[in-house]
């Protein structure tokens, strides 16, 4: 193997990891830094049944089901009464009819031992990087990054991809803004265990709550808990990310009949200002992928999906020229200018049918197909549930999300055959 790799990865998470371990598997070796700055637990517990898929092309999913909680499904309480129950199984012929909750740091430690029983290398090490505006390349790494990974004698990496998550390497470096969204809420989540869980094992529960939004997410030995809450309601609930939890799952009329014995086992930890996407990211000589591309939302968990869809599309890319796409630059940035089409693509679907979620629309739609089903019973009512619940869990599950048949359908019903008025009522809160 050589000894200076012609790409260089920033960041193990799971899009630097798998994208790792997709190249090695073609023979192309990448390095691997990281600055293992990882928290004691990550948020990203909840999979979609298309991460599924990668897994098994990828050949890992038994160890991922070893550490993990079987998934079969989500529920969405609203406090105004109104749950739908989705069930993975409506998926079957499309995609793997379950999905996992798991352990983030676990999970990531699958990927990245994974890359490494591939020949990968990682680098202990938080990378640095050199910009050369409007340059070829615009970016490098800097001298100790190079020294920390084995480059000698001038040599350098032809390629770097930014899988450095949230922080963003590349695109702070270069000045890149990033379209933020238009939501500004903060998350608070910790484990715990002694909260009844009155559902079927390993379905995770999101619940509308007059503040905000909350998930659980059951875990192999413990429950994930976490608040979104509108930065509006933030001091109703205490000074910190411990004593909002604690009042939350105290005093929620939905939450507080199943936490009289909540004990929390982890520490609590704190996101904001987490939705955002880059307005660029890719140039001469780097391109970015996951977090560090951009990051949509929590509420239907595609963050990881995200990650591992970028590390796949970037090493198809590779599969489809080989590793000479390194030696031939315009080619390279216009196979690179494709990939960003195409996640952001992703990216806007994904935030499309989120918004149907935050702003009522799906708990409408709930609600009149529920009413049409009492008041016409029959054929054709069982019919359009049949086919209204499938639509939405294959766009849940990363299946149809991108389909336009399948976002017509949530537009025209939405349009058509809501009561009027009805989706602001069931609103989740907006910011100031
Ligand atoms: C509140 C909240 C809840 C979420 N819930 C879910 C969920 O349930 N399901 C889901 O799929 N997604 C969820 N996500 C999103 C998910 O956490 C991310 O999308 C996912 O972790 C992205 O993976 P990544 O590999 O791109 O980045 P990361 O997992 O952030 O990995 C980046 C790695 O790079 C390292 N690094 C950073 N800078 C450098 C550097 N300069 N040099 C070397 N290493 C560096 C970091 O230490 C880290 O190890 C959630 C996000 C939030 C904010």
């Amino acid at each position: 193997m050589s000894q200076n790799p012609r790409i260089a990865i920033l960041g193990a998470g799971p899009a630097g990891s798998a994208l790792a371990a997709l190249l090695a598997r073609q023979g192309i070796q990448s390095l691997v830094y990281d600055d293992e700055k990882r928290p004691a637990m990550l948020v990203g517990e909840s999979l979609i049944p298309a991460i599924v898929a990668i897994l098994q092309r990828m050949g890992i999913e038994d160890k991922v089901a070893a550490i993990a909680q079987f998934k079969p499904g989500a529920s969405f309480i609203h406090h105004c009464g109104t749950q739908m129950h989705f069930d993975f199984r409506s998926v079957t012929g499309r995609l793997p009819p379950y999905a996992y909750n798991v352990p983030r740091p676990a999970f990531d430690d699958v990927i990245k031992d994974h890359a490494k029983s591939l020949g990968v290398r990682f680098v202990k090490h938080r990378a640095g990087l050199v910009a050369h505006p409007g340059g070829t390349p615009e970016l490098e790494l800097d001298t100790e990054s190079l020294a920390a990974g084995g480059y000698e004698s001038g040599a350098k990496p032809d390629l770097i991809i930014d899988c450095s998550g949230r922080t963003r390497t590349s695109a702070r470096l270069l000045g890149i803004g990033a379209d933020t969204g238009p939501r500004r809420d903060t998350a608070h989540f910790a484990h715990f265990t002694g909260i009844d869980h009155p559902y079927v094992a390993g379905q995770i529960v999101i619940t509308y709550h007059p503040w905000g939004w909350s998930w659980r997410i059951p875990l192999p030995d413990c429950l994930s808990f976490g608040m979104v809450m509108n930065p509006k309601s933030l001091a109703e609930f205490g000074s910190n990310a411990e004593e909002r939890l604690d009042k939350v799952l105290a005093t929620d009329p939905t939450l507080s009949p199943l936490t009289a014995n909540r004990q929390r086992v982890s520490d609590a930890y704190t996101y904001t200002n987490y939705q955002l996407i880059s307005d660029r990211a890719h140039g001469p000589g780097w391109v970015s992928a996951g977090d560090a591309f951009g990051f949509v939302d929590p509420m239907l968990s595609p963050g990881v999906f995200l990650a591992l869809d970028a590390a796949e599309s970037l090493s198809a890319m590779f599969a489809r020229h080989g590793e000479k796409l390194l030696d031939h630059p315009q080619q390279l940035l216009k196979e690179l200018g494709s990939y960003e089409q195409r996640q952001r693509a992703w990216h806007e679907a994904w935030h499309e049918l989120i918004e149907y979620f935050y702003d009522g629309r799906i708990v409408a739609f709930y609600e009149r197909g529920m009413k049409l089903k009492s008041d016409y019973p029959g054929a054709f009512s069982n019919m359009m549930e049949r086919i209204s619940s499938r639509t939405l869990a294959l766009m849940a599950s990363g299946a149809t999300t991108m389909s336009t048949f399948s976002r017509m359908y949530l537009k025209c019903c939405s349009k058509w055959l809501l009561t009027p008025g009805r989706a602001q009522v069931l609103a989740l809160p907006k910011n100031i």
